[in-house]
Order: C-alpha cells, then sequence, then structure tokens
C-alpha cells in the first residue's frame, strides 16, 4: 500500500531482524477482507508506504539478537497481533483486546508477509508441524477469528441448537468447520452467492440459504417463530441487510456475534413505542481475531484433520488480481499468495 486506497508491487529492502526478532521467508500469506477495508480506510489511521498481509506462515531464515527457540529452518505461523504488552487486555492474556490505539500487527502498523521475507517478533511465531504452509497461513486469522467468536459463544452452542453463519468466504467456510469438529449444533450457512453454498455444504453445513429478501423467512422455516430462533448468529458480512437477518433470526436470549466489517449499524431497541429491532435477552458481541492461546488450538484442530482451508493459490506477482477478484467476490474460501 503505498498510499491509501493505492496498492503497487515495488522493489523493497530485505528486511533485517532486531532483537528478538525473526526473520522469516514468507511461504504464504492470506488474502483477507481486512486488506480491502485497510486500503480504504482513512488516510493516517494506517502508515504508508506498508507492505500489507497479515495472514502469515513462513520458514525462519535467522534470527535476531536474543532469539532462543527459534532457529533456521523451522516453519512457523504468525499471530499477528502486536498487543502493548502492558495495558490491562494484554496483561490478561487478551491481546486483541489491547487498548493501545491504533493496535499493533503485522501488515497493519508495520510490514506485512505480501513479500518474499518479513520481520516479526519471535514471540508471535507458533509452530505448525507437518501442515502445508499455504493451509498454515489462513488458520492464522480466517480460522482464528471465528474460532474466537465461537469459543466466545460456546455456553450458548448447545447439541441440538442452530447457529447460523452469514458470509461462507474466507472466514465464514472455517466457521462452519470450527462449528461441526467443536459442536453438535445445526449449521445454518446463508450467503449471496451460489458457490459459497455450495462450499458450505462441502464443509459441513446442514443447511444452506440464500441471502435477499426471502432469506429471514427461509431460517424461519427452520428455527420457527419468534421468539424462537436461532441461538447464535454469526455474521462474517456485517452490512445493514446481513445484520437485518441477523437480528430478525436471532432467538429471544440468543447471541448475536458481528465479526464482518461491512460498515453496517445494528440498532438496538427493546420494546418501546415502535416495535422492537432485537429480541429481549439478546446479546450482541464484536469479536476482534484472537489470542495466542486460541491460534494454538485452531492449529491443533488443523493437524488433527478437522479444519481445511478451501485455498487459490496466487503467485506474489498475481497478489493484485487476487484482491481484485477478492473485491468482486469471485474468491470462494480463501485467496492465497505463495511468494
Ligand atoms: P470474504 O470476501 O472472503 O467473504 C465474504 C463472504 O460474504 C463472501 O462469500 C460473499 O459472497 C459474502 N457476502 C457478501 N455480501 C453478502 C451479503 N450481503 N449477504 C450474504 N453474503 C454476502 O471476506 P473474509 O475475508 O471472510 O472477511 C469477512 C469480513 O470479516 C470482512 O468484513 C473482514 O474485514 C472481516 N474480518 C473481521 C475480523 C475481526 O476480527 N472481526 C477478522 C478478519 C476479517
Ligand atoms: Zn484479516
Ligand atoms: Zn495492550
Amino acid at each position: 500500500m503505498t498510499r491509501p486506497g493505492v496498492l503497487e508491487q515495488v522493489e523493497v529492502p530485505v528486511p533485517t531482524a532486531g532483537p528478538g526478532e525473526v526473520l522469516l521467508a514468507v511461504g504464504a500469506v492470506g488474502a483477507c477482507h481486512s486488506d480491502l477495508h485497510v486500503l480504504h480506510a482513512p488516510p493516517g489511521l494506517f502508515p504508508t508506504p506498508m507492505t500489507l498481509g497479515h495472514e502469515i506462515a513462513g520458514t525462519v531464515d535467522s534470527v535476531g539478537a536474543g532469539v532462543t527457540g527459534w532457529s533456521a529452518g523451522d516453519r512457523a505461523a504468525v499471530y499477528g497481533i502486536i498487543g502493548c504488552g502492558t495495558c490491562r487486555g494484554c496483561l490478561r492474556g487478551l491481546e486483541n483486546q489491547c487498548r493501545r490505539i491504533p493496535p499493533g500487527g503485522i501488515g497493519l502498523s508495520r510490514d506485512g508477509g505480501l513479500a518474499e521475507y518479513v520481520a516479526v517478533p519471535a514471540s508471535r511465531l507458533l509452530h505448525v508441524g507437518n501442515l502445508d504452509l499455504t493451509q498454515a497461513a489462513p488458520l492464522t486469522d480466517a480460522g482464528l477469528t471465528p474460532y474466537h467468536a465461537v469459543e466466545l459463544a460456546r455456553p450458548a452452542l448447545r447439541p441440538g441448537t442452530t447457529c447460523v453463519v452469514i458470509g461462507i468466504g474466507g472466514l465464514g467456510h472455517m466457521a462452519v468447520q470450527i462449528l461441526a469438529a467443536t459442536t453438535a449444533v445445526r449449521i445454518v450457512a446463508v450467503d449471496s452467492s451460489t458457490a459459497a453454498l455450495d462450499l458450505a455444504t462441502r464443509v459441513g453445513a446442514h443447511h444452506v440459504v440464500p441471502a435477499g429478501p426471502d432469506a429471514v423467512e427461509k431460517i424461519r422455516e427452520l428455527v420457527g417463530p419468534a421468539p424462537d430462533g436461532a441461538d447464535v448468529v454469526i455474521d462474517c458480512v456485517g452490512v445493514d441487510p446481513t445484520l437485518t437477518t441477523a437480528r430478525s433470526v436471532v432467538a429471544t436470549g440468543g447471541q448475536l456475534l458481528l465479526v464482518g466489517l461491512g460498515g453496517g449499524t445494528l440498532p438496538v431497541r427493546p420494546v418501546a413505542d415502535e416495535p422492537p429491532t432485537i429480541p429481549l435477552e439478546t446479546s450482541v458481541t464484536v469479536p476482534f481475531w484472537g489470542t495466542r492461546a486460541e491460534l494454538q488450538e485452531v492449529i491443533a484442530l488443523a493437524r488433527a484433520g478437522l479444519l481445511t482451508a478451501d485455498v487459490q493459490t496466487f503467485p506474489l506477482e498475481r497478489a493484485p488480481e487476487a484482491y481484485d477478484l477478492l473485491r468482486r467476490g469471485e474468491i470462494h474460501g480463501r485467496a492465497v499468495v505463495v511468494p
């Protein structure tokens, strides 16, 4: 990102690993929809020029001063958040709740992984065993973010209850698999793309519903009339129409997790003179990414064969094309750039 809104391929020096850092030869880097939000964020929010890419796996090339436990040739996934280490969130191990503004992150506050090499703090690395690096990279965000959302909702995800997942893209197709692997809920997948719904079925959704004006009615046929409904709704899009669907199908006492950063607004109005916009006792959560401990668990799920990203690979030269396709909704599963 050479300046706000502009993606360009340019030569930059190979970074060096500072004290406590590792120089990673990038094996794979996922193209996250958030990169498009970063690209089009108001000027000044993110540094420029900056190499994007926050979903990274690679091989250790060299280590900086003071690094122990990692050496050249080790394969690793990168936890992308760099918390301040001193705020209340970080002290509790919840670096995804770091109270430093703006939050630190690889490919967000410093150069990321859309390059042959990236320097990262050694504390951000996790072993991936024999996982292919194109599989390991998407785990770090497309896997970790929905895993964290499911963790937050886990008490409500009782056997036989229903979870609706809206948006079966990079995050959503991992959410479906995480639910299938770690719960006994009925999974209902919603998307505007037929290819995404086919993918949802392949990875374990029990029902698929095309997004649109009839979506609420179709979901209601499955979960029954209000005040019953879906116990948990995970919206991985976050635009007004998906938030309307989400709040229209969530059960009384249910949980709505807004993961997508699509810019929509969720009106929260319990009973008043006008009809309520959300059922009573419903909780709304806005999860952000996840913790290092959760990423370790996501990697374990993948190593156990229970979580597999549906990956479409692109060489570094074709990264801009991958983002164009992502913008147009023509990537299914995750686009992964292989430098
Ligand atoms: P993606 O482009 O891979 O997937 C989006 C999916 O949503 C696609 O399948 C698309 O067909 C579908 N979709 C788009 N509009 C829709 C609509 N109106 N109704 C139903 N389906 C629709 O994106 P992604 O990389 O999976 O990211 C999803 C969202 O999550 C993005 O907004 C991204 O910025 C955000 N995100 C949030 C976090 C977090 O920590 N909260 C982390 C990563 C990504
Ligand atoms: Zn992301
Ligand atoms: Zn912090």
